[in-house]
């Protein structure tokens, strides 16, 4: 017989209410001074995040940022995620801060300049988006792993992934090949964290306009949003990085808390296999 109290903390209560999702909860967002990274420490921080600690290597902006989003809420630090040293600093500092590391939003990526088809292959250009895309990540939820660990924190962690982590492609072999291997290292470390209550998984977003895709391009944001209109099934909205931060902050919050080792595809149905049966 469970007591009444017992049978309390076992039930699921879900959200309740309007209250702020995240309150008191300590956020790393890397990649935080662009595109998904800002749109999301400024989700978390609305949502009542103790501290959104944002980590780039484009200072001027990451700093404008957190100002922006206010002091008292949000801060920048500089953390190039290829150089785990400054991924270690980064997780220690926090913890020194602000106690503890709630969550992980690891999210800084690149794209490599040229085409990247396969007989195409610029190796040292692959070297470079793997230091970043891969080793990066992997650096990003080890030492979030670790303090969450440490501090008995049943802590959130988000890798962002792509649909072309499920999937090849005409080109980007490189950024692809970076993307599989962000769902590999998801589903270990929520395999092997799930036990300490701590939860990992990606948010994987189809094509959107940010300076990553269209400064590489050469696009503006709205010719790179006409392109990307054309990426979905789902009409009449286009994909902005406030949807996938709506979508991490479903990751992040207790809404998901039964939820590890999803891929959390924001694609408007891009990807959905389809078949005509007549
Ligand atoms: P973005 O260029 O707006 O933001 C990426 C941020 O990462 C930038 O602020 C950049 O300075 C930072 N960054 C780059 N290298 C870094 C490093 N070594 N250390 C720390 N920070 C670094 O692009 P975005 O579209 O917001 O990209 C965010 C993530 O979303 C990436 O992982 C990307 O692969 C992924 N993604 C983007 C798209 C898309 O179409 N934009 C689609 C699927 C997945």
């Amino acid at each position: 017989m469970t007591d009444r109290s017992e049978k309390q903390t076992l039930e699921y209560k879900g959200r309740v209410g309007e209250e702020r999702r995240l309150k008191a909860k300590v956020a790393i967002v890397t990649g935080g001074a662009s595109g998904i990274g800002e749109a999301t420490a400024r989700v978390f921080a609305e949502q009542g995040a103790r501290m959104v600690v944002l980590a780039d290597i484009q200072d001027e902006l990451g700093n404008q940022v957190a100002a922006s989003i206010g002091t008292q809420r949000c801060t920048y630090i500089h953390c190039d995620v290829a150089d785990e040293e400054q991924v270690q600093n980064l997780v220690q500092s926090t913890v020194d801060a602000y106690g503890q590391v709630d969550i992980m939003f690891s999210n800084a990526g690149i794209l490599s300049p040229s085409q990247q088809t396969v007989p195409e292959l610029d190796m040292s250009q692959l070297d470079r988006l793997f230091a970043v895309n891969v080793r990066g990540m992997a650096a990003c939820v080890k030492h979030a792993a670790r303090a969450m660990l440490e501090g008995r924190v049943r802590g959130s962690i988000v890798c962002t992934a792509s649909v072309g982590g499920s999937h090849g492609g005409p080109n980007a072999t490189d950024y692809i090949m970076s993307k599989h291997a962000v769902l590999g290292l998801m589903r270990s470390a929520s395999v092997q964290l799930a036990e300490h209550g701590i939860r990992v998984n990606c948010v994987s977003p189809n094509g959107l306009a940010t300076p990553l895709t269209c400064k590489q391009r050469g696009m503006s944001e709205e010719e790179g949003q006409e392109v990307y209109r054309k990426y979905a099934r789902l009409q009449g909205v286009v994909l902005t990085p406030k949807h996938v931060a709506d979508a991490v902050l479903f990751l992040v919050s207790d809404d998901s808390a039964f939820v590890t080792a999803l891929d959390l595809r924001v694609d408007g149905g891009f990807t959905l296999p389809s078949i005509s049966i007549s």
